[in-house]
């Protein structure tokens, strides 16, 4: 039997520990602080290292900062092949739109499952070297019953969170006939992907899904009890994110182009605005508006849109450190999106912060404080990550 799960552990020589514990009061940061792991992997308790309780085991953490891990609430991994060229090209002059999206397309489908999911591990591991604890995949680039139901269920292998974005692209062979694929997506393969999928997502956008088949595809959606998502108004304004307040959506995801109507509704609502600015740095596009979501009381997160066409980083880190840089959020906001409002966007209580009985999901930064993930940019801070209670990295 592992040790672990039938022992307390005590870690000390933290310099600084965040556990956003309550959510109404900032990032909730102790200096010289100290943590206990209970023996069913979660946080037992929090507090200066002078008053820590006794464990059955310590871990000296050696004056590093302590932040709980991150939640990646917007990943597309699973695909095969890249668009290096497409990249660059793009970085030199050409305008990124939704139809590079049918060029993965064609490369999943040719893969085996092997490949899939082999790239599927490397990317997740990626993210937990990183520090991100929770992580959410779509589908999206199979676009047929057998290859959306197959993204779903390798998946639900490796990841927590898993979301049917059958309404990804329209493929190629339904270029003419659109409506016929809609109807595919909200029926048989729906029928197909419901049983491995926790969330469905439209890419409501132009060029790919318009309002009256989102909302065909968000109504078939949450008839067979999956909750939603949509991705919403990231390359011009829309009905997207209206329509995620409307539908009692999980987040409405990019929020690039919003009208102060769009503003009121995501502050009104419990729908979680999901910033991806990953995606507006590795397309050269103008970046969201976080302080104009945070001023109006809107739930902000910040997730990476890993995926090998608009944004291909696993590394919130490098997502944060963009969110302070490009969207004027402060380094304790950007960490509090990057890790509660991810755990918000999925509906999960248990993790993306560090109260006691939360999963003992956390990073050790090799730095003094968070506030080194947005002033020292690029760098690997990450020593190491536990997930569970247990040591992961
Ligand atoms: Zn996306």
């Amino acid at each position: 039997m592992e040790s672990s799960s039938v022992t307390t552990t005590l870690i000390t020589g933290i310099a600084e520990l965040t556990t956003h514990a309550d959510p109404d009061a900032g990032p909730g940061t102790l200096a010289d602080a100290a943590l206990v792991v209970g023996d069913d992997g979660r946080v037992a308790w929090t507090g200066p290292a002078a008053q820590a309780p006794d464990a059955d085991e310590r871990v000296d953490v050696g004056g590093r900062a302590v932040v709980p891990g991150f939640v990646d609430s917007h990943a597309h991994l699973v695909f095969a092949g890249d668009r290096a060229h497409e990249f660059a090209a793009r970085m030199t002059g050409a305008p990124y739109g939704a139809g590079g999206i049918r060029t993965t397309v064609a490369a999943t489908r040719a893969a085996g499952d092997d490949v899939l999911r082999a790239n599927l591990k490397r990317l997740t591991g990626e993210m937990l070297r990183q520090g991100t604890t929770t992580v959410e995949c779509k589908s999206g680039y199979g676009l047929t019953v057998e290859d959306e139901a197959r993204a779903l269920r390798l998946a639900r292998e490796q990841v927590e969170a898993v979301t049917y974005l059958g309404a990804h692209v329209v493929p190629a062979e339904f270029k003419d006939r659109p409506e016929d694929y809609v109807d595919l997506v909200k029926g048989e393969m729906l029928d197909a992907c419901a049983p491995y999928a926790d969330y469905a997502d439209v890419f409501c956008e132009r060029g790919a899904f318009d309002e009256e088949q989102t909302r065909e595809i968000l109504t078939a959606a949450k008839g067979r009890g999956l909750a939603v998502r949509l991705h919403a108004n990231q390359l011009g304004p829309g009905p997207g994110v209206r329509l995620a307040v409307e539908f009692g959506a999980a987040s409405a995801d990019h929020c690039t182009f919003l009208d102060d109507a769009d503003v009121d509704a995501l502050a009104g609502s419990q729908t979680v605005a999901t910033l991806l600015p990953g995606v507006e740095f590795s397309t050269r596009s103008p970046y969201p508006d976080a302080r104009r979501l945070l001023e109006a009381g809107a739930t902000v997160a910040i997730a990476t849109d890993c995926n090998p066409g608009s944004c291909y980083t696993s590394s919130m880190p490098f997502c944060i450190a963009l969110a302070v840089r490009e969207m004027r959020m402060s380094p304790a906001e950007a960490l509090w999106a990057a890790t509660a409002g991810g755990a918000r966007a999925l509906r999960r209580t248990d993790v993306g912060h560090l109260a006691v009985g939360a999963r003992a999901d956390f990073a050790v930064l090799d730095a003094p404080s968070f506030i080194h993930l947005a002033y020292r940019p690029g760098v690997p801070l990450v020593h190491r990550v536990w997930k569970n209670g247990t040591p992961a990295v």
